[in-house]
């Protein structure tokens, strides 16, 4: 089968680097199925996606609603009848030093970043099983690596999103299912919109670029995982980040 008939599976598409993602992945003829929980955004793109040709199908749910989010996956493999390429992007931060970080802030991160991507993988490992090919990609950060002050929930998530990715590679390696993760940098989205002026000073001089990452070129790293002839690559992390963490 090509490329162009797969079925992709998008969360966190409204915007940032979901939407930038899911544009890509329609650009090369994708099916994609675009998620996220607020029904505007999402129509917004799939009609732009339909106005230049492709095609999509929105869904409104929250991730970190582990019922919603399973059943999501599995009426978008039955509708479609087939689902192809998952891509675990909806994120979130609840930023805070360690000592006043809540337990509910802690959870909620873990929550939205890490078990939505637990529980999609999960849900989407029988219908790629089924057709014996499939792409599972997530996407980590380059704080999961290095560790982050003031990022002690989102660095958990993000950096157990790569060893979770890489145990489901190895079960399923002989399935023809890939996992991957993507581990982007600072990038010029709504999340990092808000840093203060001396945090986006301080990300641009860890940076050994001295900038910040855009949206489509993670999404040119997600493409990359996703194609039919990325069959060989599995439980590896790309990180796109300026040379930040190498
Ligand atoms: P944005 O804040 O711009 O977008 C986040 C997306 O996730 C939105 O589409 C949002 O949609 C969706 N989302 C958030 N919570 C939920 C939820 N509970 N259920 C469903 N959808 C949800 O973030 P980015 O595009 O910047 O980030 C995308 C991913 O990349 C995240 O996982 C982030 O951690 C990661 N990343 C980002 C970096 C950056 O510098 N920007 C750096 C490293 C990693 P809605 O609100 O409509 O539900």
């Amino acid at each position: 089968m090509s490329d162009e008939k797969r079925v992709a599976f998008v969360t966190g598409a409204s915007r940032g680097i979901g939407r930038a993602v899911a544009e890509r992945l329609a650009r090369e003829g994708r099916h994609v199925v675009l998620v996220s929980r607020t029904a505007g955004p999402l129509n917004d793109l799939k009609a732009s996606i339909e106005s230049s040709g492709g095609s999509a199908t929105t869904v409104c749910c929250d991730v970190g609603d582990s019922k919603a989010l399973a059943d999501a996956v599995s009426d978008t493999a039955r509708s479609l009848g087939r689902l192809d390429i998952l891509v675990n992007n909806a994120g979130i931060t609840r930023d805070g030093l360690l000592l006043r970080m809540s337990d509910e802030d802690f959870d909620e991160v873990i929550r939205v970043n890490l078990k939505s991507a637990f529980v999609a993988c999960r849900a989407a490992a029988r219908p790629m099983m089924s057709n014996r090919w499939g792409r599972m990609v997530n996407i980590s950060s380059i704080s999961g690596r290095v560790g982050r002050a003031s990022q002690v929930n989102y660095c958990a998530a993000k950096s157990g999103l790569i060893g979770m990715t890489k145990a489901i590679a190895k079960e399923f390696a002989t399935k023809g299912i890939t996992a991957n993760v993507v581990a982007p940098g600072f990038i010029e989205t709504d999340m990092t919109a808000d840093l203060p002026d001396l945090v986006k000073d301080e990300a641009r001089n860890i940076t050994p670029m001295r900038r910040f990452g855009q949206a489509h070129e993670i999404a040119a790293a997600v493409a990359y995982f996703s194609a039919e002839d990325a069959g060989f690559v599995t439980g590896e992390v790309l990180a796109v980040a300026g040379g930040m963490g190498m």
